[in-house]
């Protein structure tokens, strides 16, 4: 029996959706030149669920007292909130964006344009990305009020970022939307072994369309354009599409093809090259149709018969950009290469005690269902994370509490603290605190706009630390929305090295931050830990793009810590604290 595709049920709405729609709203009606006072209502509003969300209050409970009693939010408010929370809409925010062009919004993506920016350009007959652009090239902009040079300068690389990243989606939104294609083709009951293709088949950090490999046997492309809700448009093989502003392309090809088609598919231009060029010197001509002899097509059913008619070894998808720089051959075999039935220990999660969505105990549950032998390790925010709800040193104690009485219980479940890196990098607790834990992740929260030489200072300082254990998410960069802080990266991760500090591959899809380039390029000379930094018990499964992104940079189970067994990984705290002590007494002994 077929099943029709599903209408995507309403976003679930609470108090993330409500600040964020309240903002938003405020942002737009500054935009559209309204009374300042009644964008100040909105924000008011969002601060106020803010508050309440700070409090520990359910956003259920709020709406089953109907918002009664909340600071700020009238009447009128209510209503449109009650209205949101069933519909996932919010009626003023859908009113002010009825008034303005669409292409409008990309601007307040720019960094450092507010709304009163926007609304200046959009007055100057600027209302989109590309316009902005030519306006900052032709020096238009410079000449709006309130812009001038130098304001334009700085506005020229953030527009670039935007720009770019319009074309470009997160890994996981190729994933998500590749597994939603093979789900629809399923559900219309077409034969076709699907395999993940496009950039997002090499584990890239973010990709310019989601794409799939279909073998077909007893359907033709037209067939698969037709079970698809979306328009199509055909291209020898490739049906291409959008959905949702995200482009997508199914590749559909002859079972004897597959082979050469799943590694062109997955290939960026510059290997695709490559890969002509090295089946010319075996008399061969490789296209998006396949290899070919003269006339005669190959077959090449699996990858390795494609890369046996090639004369080359087989490799992984991942490598394909460090192949480009001579470094592949160096790197382990696919078969060595971390995967997550490898993680073990899932250090970098948050509870609510801080800002996490889940208890301490259904945290911890959820990790040991990752699998056997799986244990949390709690790092909730420290004090200075206040927006986060950061835990004073009394509140941490708490919780060190809770956790021995779940360990007590039976739960595989480690204290850790994610620790704030205070400006002058400094941590945001006591060494007698941070002693008690069973670990150590530091990270930055803010201060993101110090100079190269002071961000790095910190940094260095921080990881120099004698209780950090892993330094978290290193460039706080924020994929397709911002880059990282001014730092100088070799100069910290030389401290991580000589300090034996681990240093974080943060698998949430926004972040995969450090970079795999770089876990390549300090491949050996670091240790790693793949971290979700879940929020929620959903979270967890955001390891598997950590895991990506570890082995694109060919990292084994060796070079991650969180592969360690809970004893091991106790073990191994145990002999870093004591590593640095030694070496710190050899200093001072030294007169250092
Ligand atoms: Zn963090
Ligand atoms: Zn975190």
């Amino acid at each position: 029996m077929s099943t029709p595709p599903q209408a995507p049920s309403a976003a679930p709405f609470g108090f993330k959706q409500a600040v964020r729609a309240l903002n938003l709203t405020a942002d737009l009606l500054e935009v559209l030149g309204a009374d300042s006072f009644r964008a100040q209502a909105y924000r008011g509003a969002a601060r106020s669920l803010e508050a309440q969300s700070a409090a520990q209050v359910s956003w259920e409970s709020l709406r089953e007292a109907h918002f009664q009693g909340v600071p700020k939010v009238g009447t009128a408010l209510v209503s449109a909130l009650q209205e949101a929370d069933q519909t996932g809409r919010f009626g003023p925010l859908q009113e002010a964006l009825a008034e303005l062009p669409p292409s409008l919004l990309e601007l307040l993506e720019v960094r450092g344009l507010g709304p009163k920016k926007v609304r200046a350009l959009w007055l100057a007959g600027i209302d989109s990305l590309e316009l902005l652009r030519q306006g900052l090239d032709s020096g238009a902009v410079a000449g709006i009020k309130g812009f001038g040079t130098k304001t334009a300068a700085t506005l020229q690389g953030a527009v670039a970022f935007a720009l770019s990243a319009k074309e470009r989606m997160r890994l996981s939104s190729a994933l998500d939307l590749s597994a939603q294609l093979i789900r629809l083709l399923h559900t219309a009951h077409l034969s076709f072994a699907p395999v993940l293709s496009g950039d997002a088949a090499r584990g890239l950090e973010t990709a310019g369309s989601a794409e799939v490999v279909l073998s077909l046997t007893a359907h033709t492309p037209a067939q698969v354009a037709a079970a698809l809700p979306w328009p199509v448009t055909t291209n020898g093989p490739t049906l291409r599409g959008e959905h949702e502003g995200l482009r997508f392309a199914l590749h559909a090809v002859a079972p004897e093809q597959r082979g050469a088609a799943e590694v062109w598919f997955a290939s960026p231009p510059h290997y695709r090259a490559q890969l002509q060029a090295q089946a010319e010197q075996v008399g061969l001509a490789l296209s998006e149709g396949g290899l070919v002899r003269g006339a005669e097509l190959l077959i090449t059913p699996t990858q390795s018969d494609f890369w046996a008619a090639l004369r080359q070894a087989e490799r992984p998808a991942e490598y394909r950009e460090a192949e480009h720089d001579g470094l592949w051959p160096a790197l382990p075999h696919a078969s060595e290469l971390i995967q997550v039935s490898d993680i073990l220990g899932f250090i970098h999660t948050h509870s609510t005690y801080s800002d996490g969505a889940a208890s301490l105990s259904d945290m911890a549950r959820a990790a040991a269902q990752q699998g056997q032998g799986c244990y949390l390790g709690i790092a909730d925010h420290s004090q200075a994370a206040h927006y986060a709800h950061g835990l004073t040193p009394e509140r941490l104690r708490t919780q060190l509490r809770e956790v021995a009485e779940l360990r007590r219980a039976g739960l595989n479940i480690l204290a850790g603290s994610e620790v704030d890196i205070l400006e002058d990098g400094r941590l945001d607790f006591d060494d007698d605190l941070l002693a008690d834990l069973d670990y150590v992740v530091a990270s930055v929260h803010s201060h993101f706009g110090l100079s190269q030489a002071a961000q790095t200072e910190r940094l260095v300082r921080a990881v120099s630390h004698p209780l950090i254990t892993v330094l978290g998410h290193p460039t706080g960069r924020l994929l397709l929305r911002r880059a990282g802080y001014d730092l100088d990266l070799n100069a910290v991760l030389h401290a991580c090295a000589a300090h034996a500090t681990a240093v974080e591959i943060n698998a949430n899809p926004q972040r995969l931050d450090l970079d795999w380039r770089w876990a390549l390029a300090w491949r050996g000379k670091v240790k790693f830990a793949i971290n979700t930094d879940a929020h929620t018990t959903g979270g967890l499964s955001d390891i598997r793009y950590g895991v990506l992104t570890a082995r694109k940079a060919g990292l084994t189970p060796s070079d991650i810590i969180n592969t360690l067994s809970q004893g091991e990984f106790l073990a191994f705290i145990a002999e870093q604290r004591q590593a640095r002590r030694s070496s710190s007494s050899r200093a001072s002994a030294g007169g250092l």
